[in-house]
Order: structure tokens, then C-alpha cells, then sequence
């Protein structure tokens, strides 16, 4: 992980989205520009976005107060304690330890690199300060130089050189060794020169001797040394990872009340190790925003994030853009999952796959997800967050093992079945769903109650159909399907309906409510009565009133047709039998939706042509 870490900081710097090593795109508020006389003449102030551009500028991380052990200056850029010796109201000694430090470190960097503009500086600020500095130059304002060509020393390479090494020296405990990323042998750090913050917690490493990078990465020894600048670069590598929105995610978030769980909030950061354009449509597309589909999350009442569409479209052809097709084995993408635990950063998971490898991997996931929606709508896939929220499953070895069928390709977690499969009873047996009888008058909750069985649905075919060729037919209602516990699921699907047109709909539980358990587990027992029950009662009663009677008959006398003469329906079901009997009513009842969705609209006349679509 760290070395991809350091090759992504490359990638990064390369592209100019990360700063060099040891620094900050800084605003000054002041510039005091230093004559080859050594005169000052203090420019600014700069105040607000657009009145100074940034400057690359010596940065290292400085906390707590000021004092004889904990001065850490910048070089060449500070605040105006530093700079100037500017001091705040009753800390005089503070400022003047501070500028104290600032001129010693400048006076270092001089002798190092022989830089003139510095003498120059070193000369000036040597000097009493001029009336207008002390007076105008707040101590908290940031200040630097300038030389009369207008050239700032601070973002000179020979500096920020100098910098680099400055502060390897000082992180170093002096101690020699081999770095484990680039190889090279030399001093090694003990103190990282930076944290990283995970949702808004922020975590100090103080050392690589922690589980968090350690146990990560086989490759690594127990005590992986490594050198300041690879240091350097996976911790900013790693920070640009969790601050830019195309590279991260919120994979779970701990919402309960009371006490924080901060090791229930997952982040995941994830890359490639080159930009990846691929063309569809005639369109570039740029991958790597793509990849994000699977992460992102979905409001349950909402529609699938556009990403994740796209993404399972592009999956669907070969790739012709130029490069891709070698690109395939030599780019990759990486994925880490973090937490922060007490100041600490936890690597829950670890992902490197090349991009032919995950190109297979999230077409064979996203495939096991496609489901027709509630209301009969086209089957589309789902992401991770999203089904991982609706099983209201706090245990992360579900998450992480999302993580690998989709990116690694591996089976899915066992965990999911159950979890899945008892959520699915549950949300069924919490709501009235069945009430809505249009499509346009259903309340929020019932929306939300569906499309968290939706998502419920796609778990459990995605944990009985992963890698089967099956999984392409049970994305929406399989007429022709014989196994037995599936029609068990539409036949009791078929039940209800049939009891809901007896009834008119002017009913408040229905056979669903009272049976599914039963009829799910027991299936012979339960559904036999039921099917009495509706011959004898309920399809007479629709015949009458004129609700569909012949639709819903053969409906019924289709899915009876499916079992066998010999064995009838089963007597009781497994657990994969039940997720099968789960994703039969929850086809059969889909369908039915869709029958009435396409009813009141051509009873209403509204589109009649389109009712067909
Ligand atoms: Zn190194």
C-alpha cells in the first residue's frame, strides 16, 4: 500500500494536483520586496481570493505553543510572529523566540545553498523594522519576500530542496536503514511529517509501527522503515486521496444516537495508478470518475447515481480507445478502506487489481445486482453503500466482502444471505405496501419501503446468482422457471393480489402479512389452504365485480402448472431456498404493479398508447 501510495503522489505531482514535497500553495498578506541594497519596501496588503496568487512555499505540520523546543519556522513564509517578530499582546516572548527561529533557519538555508536573495533578507531583517511594517502587519498575517526582479526565494527548487532535506534531518532519529518502498539506504524517519484526517477525524502517526500499515500489505515486515520522502509522499498522497471528491467515498457512516463510533465510519479512497480515458458513444469518458459508481450511495426512494449506469453500460462493450486495450494489464486501481480510532488510522481493507482483472470483476458484480424494480421498472444494478444501508447491517465483514466480489471478484459474503433474507421478511412484514393501489398516491415511507426491497432483492440474487448464468433470467419475473421454491414466492404473490382485487383493496393486513414466514419456510403447509381459499372465494368474487378475473386466473393456473405432478410443493425450504422464494414474490409482485400502474392509466385515458411500453 505505501508504495502505491508514493507512485500515486507521483501520478498526482505530475499532474499538478499535488504541491511538491514539504510544501503549501500559500496567500501572503504581506511581501516585503528586498533591494540588492538590502532595503526593504513593504507591498500589500493582500486580502481576500483574488488579491494575491499563491506561492509553492515551505510547509511542515506545527502545532501547540510556542516555545524554546517547539518553534518548527517555515522557511522564507510565515506568519508575522516568525517573519517579523511581530508579537501579539502579552507574548513578546513567544514572537521573539519565533523570529528568533525563523532567522537561525534562514541563516542555515544561506549557508546550505549560497543563495544571495537570502543574505539580502537575513541583512534586512537584521535591520530595526521599518515604522509602517510594525504598524500596518498584524501578527497573524502571513508575510514574505521578494527580490526587486519580483522573484519569490521561497518557492526557488534550491530552497524547497534544502527544505526537504531540512526536515528529513530533523524526523530522522538518525538511524540508518533500508527504506522499505524505494529501496534506498539511508537515514529513515521515526516521526511522519503529517496526518491524515478521516471524516473529520484527524489522525496522528506517529510511527509506522502501527497495525494501520503494518499488518497491510504481505510484503511488508512487521517494521517497514522508510525514507523521508517516501514517507512524505504517501501521507500527502493519502490526504489528496480523502479531500478530492472524485477519490473517495462514505462507505458507512455511524448515524445512531448517544456514544460515536468512529470505527463504524468507513472511508474508502481509491485510484488509478494512470488516468484512464475510455471512449463509449463516441464520448471520452474519464474512468476513474467512473469507478466511484459502485461506492456511491442511493437514496432509497431515489434513482441508481448516474456513475454507476454509465459505468454498467461501458462494462457492457469492448473497449476502443487507443491505449486501452494494453492499458488493461499495466494500469490498476487501488483501493483502501479507513477508519480513525482514537488518533489512529485503521486500514480495513486493501485492494490492488489490475484494470482487465477489475473490468471482469465489476461486470460480473454489477450483473448479480440487476433487478426489475418494484414497480416493474428496468432492471438496473445497485452500489455497494446502498445495499450494504438497506440491511441495516452493522457487521463491516459484509461491507469488506462486497468490496472484494465487486473489485476482486471474489463470492460473495456468506453473511449476506441471512442478513439479507431476514431484512427482507422484516421491511415486507413492516408496511402496508400493498395498499397503494396507483403508483401516483404512494406516501414516502412506502416508497422508501420499497426501494429498500428493492435493494434487499439484489443482495439476495446477487448472493444465488454470483458467476451462475442464471443471474441474467432472474433479473425480472422467469415464467418458464421450474424450481419449485421460486414459484412457491409468486404463487404467494399471486395469492395477494387475487385476495386484494376480491377485497377492492379495502384492507388493512393482508394474506402477505399473516403468511410469509410460513409460506417461506413451510411452503406446502401454508400456500395449499390459501389456494382453496382463493378458488372457492376470492377469484368467484372478482369474476362478479369484474377486476381482472382472467389475468389473475391464469396467472394462477400458470404457476401451479409449474410444480410437479409427482412431488407438489415443497415441504420446507432452505435458506438459498428461501432467497429464491424471496426474489419469486418479489418478481410476481412487480409485475403486478406494473399490470395496475398500466391499467389506471389506460383507464383514465391518459396514455393509452404508452400503457404497452
Ligand atoms: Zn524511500
Amino acid at each position: 500500500m505505501l508504495s502505491d501510495l508514493v507512485m500515486a503522489a507521483e501520478r498526482f505531482r505530475g499532474e499538478g494536483a499535488l504541491a511538491p514535497r514539504s510544501t503549501k500553495r500559500r496567500r501572503p498578506n504581506w511581501v516585503i520586496e528586498v533591494d540588492s541594497s538590502g532595503q526593504g519596501y513593504l507591498l500589500g496588503p493582500y486580502r481576500g481570493k483574488e488579491s494575491h496568487s499563491e506561492i509553492t512555499a515551505p510547509d511542515r505540520q506545527r502545532s501547540g505553543k510556542i516555545s524554546e523546543s517547539n518553534l518548527k519556522p517555515y522557511l522564507l513564509m510565515d506568519d508575522a510572529r516568525y517573519a517579523l517578530g511581530i508579537a501579539e499582546r502579552g507574548k513578546e516572548t513567544e514572537a521573539e523566540l519565533a523570529h528568533r527561529g525563523f532567522i537561525q533557519l534562514l541563516e542555515e538555508a544561506y549557508e546550505s545553498t549560497g543563495d544571495r536573495d537570502l543574505k539580502l533578507i537575513i541583512e534586512y531583517l537584521r535591520k530595526p523594522l521599518a515604522d509602517d511594517v510594525r504598524q500596518k502587519v498584524q501578527p497573524k498575517d502571513i508575510v514574505t519576500f521578494r527580490n526587486s526582479r519580483g522573484e519569490f526565494p521561497a518557492a526557488r527548487a534550491s530552497i524547497l530542496d534544502f527544505w526537504s532535506n531540512y526536515l528529513a534531518k530533523e524526523l530522522s532519529a538518525g538511524v540508518q536503514a533500508t527504506c522499505s518502498v524505494c529501496g534506498q539506504y539511508g537515514e529513515v524517519v521515526r516521526i511522519l511529517p503529517n496526518e491524515v484526517k478521516i471524516m473529520g477525524q484527524k489522525c496522528q502517526i506517529t510511527s509506522f509501527n502501527l497495525p494501520a500499515f503494518t499488518s497491510f500489505g504481505k510484503q511488508q515486515t512487521t517494521n517497514s522503515p522508510l525514507c523521508y520522502n517516501c514517507a512524505t509522499d504517501a501521507i500527502s498522497a493519502l490526504n489528496y486521496l480523502t479531500q478530492n471528491p472524485k477519490h473517495h467515498a462514505v462507505i458507512a457512516r455511524h448515524t445512531g444516537s448517544g456514544q460515536s463510533h468512529p470505527l463504524r465510519n468507513q472511508l474508502a479512497v481509491f485510484w488509478l495508478r494512470q488516468p484512464q480515458q475510455v471512449e463509449s458513444g463516441g464520448e471520452e469518458l474519464d474512468l476513474e470518475e467512473l469507478l466511484k459508481g459502485p461506492l456511491l450511495g442511493m437514496e432509497r426512494t431515489g434513482t441508481p447515481p448516474p456513475d454507476l449506469a454509465q459505468l454498467e453500460q461501458l462494462l457492457r462493450i469492448p473497449w476502443t480507445g487507443e491505449e486501452s486495450a494494453t492499458n488493461l494489464d499495466t494500469n490498476s486501481f487501488h483501493l483502501a478502506v479507513l477508519s480513525a480510532n482514537k488518533g489512529r488510522l485503521v486500514v480495513r481493507e486493501w485492494i490492488t487489481v489490475s484494470l482487465g482483472a477489475l473490468r471482469d470483476s465489476l461486470r460480473a458484480f454489477l450483473w448479480a445486482t440487476r433487478i426489475v424494480g418494484p414497480r416493474g421498472e428496468e432492471a438496473r444494478p445497485c452500489s455497494i453503500p446502498a445495499v450494504v444501508e438497506a440491511m441495516e447491517s452493522s457487521d463491516p465483514n459484509v461491507t469488506r466482502g462486497l468490496l472484494r466480489t465487486a473489485y476482486l471478484g471474489e463470492m460473495p459474503p456468506h453473511a449476506l444471505l441471512e442478513v439479507a433474507l431476514q431484512r427482507f421478511r422484516s421491511v415486507l412484514l413492516s408496511g402496508r405496501a400493498h395498499n397503494d393501489r396507483r403508483y401516483a398516491s404512494e406516501s414516502a415511507r412506502i416508497r422508501e419501503q420499497l426501494a429498500t426491497l428493492h435493494l434487499l432483492a439484489a443482495a439476495l440474487k446477487l448472493s444465488t446468482t454470483y458467476g451462475k448464468e442464471e443471474g441474467e433470467k432472474m433479473e425480472q419475473l422467469d415464467r418458464y422457471a421450474t424450481r419449485p421454491a421460486y414459484n412457491c414466492g409468486r404463487l404467494l404473490a399471486v395469492l395477494e393480489e387475487i385476495q386484494l382485487r376480491a377485497a377492492n383493496w379495502n384492507i388493512n393486513a393482508t394474506l402477505v402479512d399473516r403468511f410469509y414466514g410460513g409460506a417461506s419456510t413451510a411452503p406446502a403447509a401454508t400456500l395449499g389452504p390459501l389456494v382453496r381459499l382463493a378458488e372457492t372465494s376470492h377469484l368467484p368474487k372478482i369474476r362478479r365485480e369484474n377486476r381482472g378475473y382472467d389475468r389473475l386466473k391464469a396467472e394462477l393456473e400458470e404457476v401451479m402448472g409449474r410444480f410437479s405432478a409427482a412431488e407438489g410443493m415443497p415441504c420446507t425450504l432452505t435458506l438459498t431456498q428461501q432467497a429464491d422464494f424471496a426474489l419469486g414474490f418479489y418478481h410476481q409482485r412487480a409485475e403486478f404493479r406494473r399490470w395496475r400502474q398500466e391499467r389506471t392509466q389506460s383507464n383514465t385515458g391518459t396514455t393509452d398508447n404508452t400503457s404497452n411500453s
